[in-house]
């Protein structure tokens, strides 16, 4: 077992290394700290990937943003700010409750003001309706002060997909980032290609994590129709990310290198696409050593 893991290690050094460059991890879960900090690290080191930084969110698992408790809210986000000033390469992903109505709209300008740049929401665990005014109501805001938009689209819930195109269509000076790219459903997003045929409509504020579904869809029958749907949704759109603790980055990073993309595609999304977007707001992970 002990060689086996060995080896597997080694064939992930080596196509880490290979690849040349290092990997922005869009999608962290921090369940526990600095705790989690160090565990995530230490996996992302032990599989041979060098991090050229991290998305980390305090949401996710165990930890749950419901609607109803704002200043609950406010604390952990504190604490996520507190993490990533104290970790070089953590670029901190803070939440809200659209339901939470203005205290919501405050939490995001109170943050946005300490320097986040994205928010995360969640339909289906917060129990909200992507449809709802309350949520274009703070999209638009996330807009106006600069923070992009990290929204669950593992269409666990029915038309998950359709209502964040709408959403999308309707706050189109918000940058959004759709976590899973439509899960099994992900053929949806080539209509992005239909749609920018449009006129005057670009749709170019959609940007696209590939958490989850790159590790499970490399080998998979469906391998060519994934490819064929991050080119629809343009590479320039496509950004890498593990769900750690779901998923881990070592075999995610490993599972993109399987794809049959070019070594150019594949560098603009283990972090280029990541460090155009977020670069400025992270202290390089380098800093850290
Ligand atoms: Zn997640």
């Amino acid at each position: 077992m002990a060689i086996r893991a060995l080896a597997i290690s080694m064939v992930l050094w080596c196509g880490a290394a290979a690849a040349g460059e290092p990997v922005f991890d869009m999608h962290v879960h921090l369940r526990d700290g600095q705790a989690s900090v160090r565990e995530y690290t230490a996996d992302v080191a032990a599989a041979g990937v060098e991090l050229a930084g991290y998305g980390a969110m305090w949401f996710g698992g165990p930890h749950q943003a419901p609607a109803g408790d704002p200043a609950d809210i406010a604390r952990r986000n504190d604490a996520l700010i507190a993490l990533a000033a104290a970790n070089p390469g953590l670029l901190p992903i803070a939440i809200v409750h659209p339901y939470d109505g203005q205290a919501a709209l405050d939490e995001l300008a109170r943050v946005a003001g300490q320097g986040v740049r994205v928010l995360k929401l969640h339909p289906h665990t917060q129990r909200f309706d992507a449809d709802d005014p309350r949520v274009l109501a703070l999209v638009r805001r996330a807009g106006e002060l600069g923070v992009t938009v990290l929204l669950d689209n593992a269409n666990i819930l029915p038309g998950d997909s359709e209502r964040l195109f709408n959403l999308a269509l309707q706050a189109p000076k918000t940058q959004f980032l759709f976590a899973h790219m439509g899960g099994m459903n992900f053929r949806f997003w080539n209509m992005l290609a239909a749609a920018r045929t449009a006129d005057a409509l670009f749709m170019e504020n959609i940007s696209f994590d590939i958490s989850g579904m790159v590790a499970l869809l490399a080998d998979s029958p469906i391998e060519a129709e994934f490819v064929w749907t991050l080119r629809s949704v343009g590479i320039d759109h496509v950004l890498l990310g593990s769900d750690y603790p779901q998923f881990t980055l070592g075999p995610t990073v490993e599972a993109l290198e399987r794809l049959d993309l070019t070594d150019e595609e594949k560098a603009k999304i283990r972090s280029g696409n990541a460090l155009r977007l977020f670069g400025a707001g992270i202290r390089p992970a380098a800093d850290a050593r």
